[in-house]
């Protein structure tokens, strides 16, 4: 299998065009997690092309981190690309901003360690911090990069104006906002300011929380703190609409590419410019269908008629903001 490349500037080696998503090996949110199926479902993604892996602090608050820092050792850091991210902190469960520079600096000690590494290939800062300007945070993210701390900077979250003001300060490789056919706001600024800038952006939610992988019905249950009990896409009424949606999309791309609505939908996300897919897996058969999303494209008529089978059937569209984390309330 030949796994599409790209460059990230500030990274030396190509980066894998799917990167893996590991929120829901930290648990937390996704109804719990299992370590070994997830060491092994890193393993799987790097032995077979996949270097960059996708992970945060905060995803099972530490857990994430851990687990992937165990699954690099013996011998497997120097596959891997690192993106991880600063500035969202948890307390007694909950979750906010927190982009102070004594934050960030405390955070990326944090990170090293659960990672057993000396570096991160890619800084993300995961949210804006209203309460922090963004030339302070870029100030405080290039002091790292020059300390050799981390190679390549990112935000996540961010609006063109924030990269903007982040840009004057500090060199602005990624972003990485939520994208996929069913969620694509950034059409209209965000993915035309990465174009425009020479960057590239991690497109999250590349299948929709699972929607778009093709085996979520009326009826599936998620367990435990699974976010998809809330999510609004998967509450009745509107989840019957998208689930109506990804069984004619699967029609589709059978009988016109030979595809599942999984590799179809992956590849949409690839075919609209200089994005990396983030595919969130917690066990290695969950990256089965990796090699179907290669060697083929989509052409005009393909974009219009998803585009056509989305509207049909999706007449009370809802995006992914139910995943915002609140702003941090000062002490009066
Ligand atoms: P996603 O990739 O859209 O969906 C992940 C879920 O899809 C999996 O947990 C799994 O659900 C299902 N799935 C994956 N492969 C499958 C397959 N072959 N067959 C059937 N189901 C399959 O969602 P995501 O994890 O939210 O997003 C991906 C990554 O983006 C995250 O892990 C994280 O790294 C990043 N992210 C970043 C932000 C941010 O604010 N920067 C926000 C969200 C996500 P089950 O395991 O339940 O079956």
């Amino acid at each position: 299998m030949t796994i599409e490349t790209l460059e990230i500037e500030g990274l030396s080696a190509p980066v894998s065009r799917i990167g893996l998503g590991t929120w829901a090996i930290g648990g937390w949110m996704w109804g719990g997690t299992d370590e070994n199926e997830s060491i092994a479902v890193i393993r799987r993604a790097l032995d077979s092309g996949i270097n960059l892996v996708d992970t945060a602090p905060v995803y099972g608050f530490g857990a994430s981190e851990e687990i992937v820092g165990k699954a690099l050792a013996d011998g497997y850091r120097h596959k891997a690309i690192i993106a991880t991210k600063v500035a969202l902190e948890w307390r007694d469960g909950k979750v906010f901003r927190n982009s102070t520079p004594a934050r960030i600096r405390q955070e990326i000690e944090d990170t090293l360690r659960r990672m057993r590494t000396d570096y991160i290939d890619l800084y993300q800062v995961h949210w804006p911090d209203a309460l922090v300007s963004i030339e302070e945070t870029a100030g405080v993210l290039d002091d790292l990069r020059k300390q050799g701390k981390v190679r390549a900077l990112g935000v996540s979250n961010f609006s063109t104006a924030q990269m903007e003001a982040f840009r004057r300060v500090a060199p602005l490789s990624t972003a990485q906002p939520p994208y996929n056919l069913f969620e694509r706001d950034i059409d209209g600024d965000v993915l035309p300011y990465v174009k425009q800038h020479g960057m590239v952006a991690l497109a999250y939610g590349a299948l929709c929380r699972g929607l778009l992988a093709g085996r979520i019905d009326v009826g599936t249950k998620f367990e435990g703190d699974d976010l998809r009990q809330g999510d609004p896409k998967f509450l009745a009424p509107r989840r019957a609409q998208y689930v109506a949606a990804v069984r004619a999309l699967d029609a589709y791309a059978r009988e016109r590419f030979g595809k599942s609505v999984l590799s179809l939908a992956v590849r949409w996300v690839l075919d609209r410019g200089p994005t990396i897919a983030l595919w969130g897996a917690r066990r290695p058969a969950q990256l089965d269908g990796v090699e179907d999303v290669f060697g083929w494209h989509l052409d005009a008529d393909a974009f219009r008629r998803i585009d056509s089978i989305v509207a049909e059937h999706i007449k009370d569209p809802v995006g992914p903001e139910f995943m915002a984390p609140p702003q941090r309330v000062l002490a009066a």
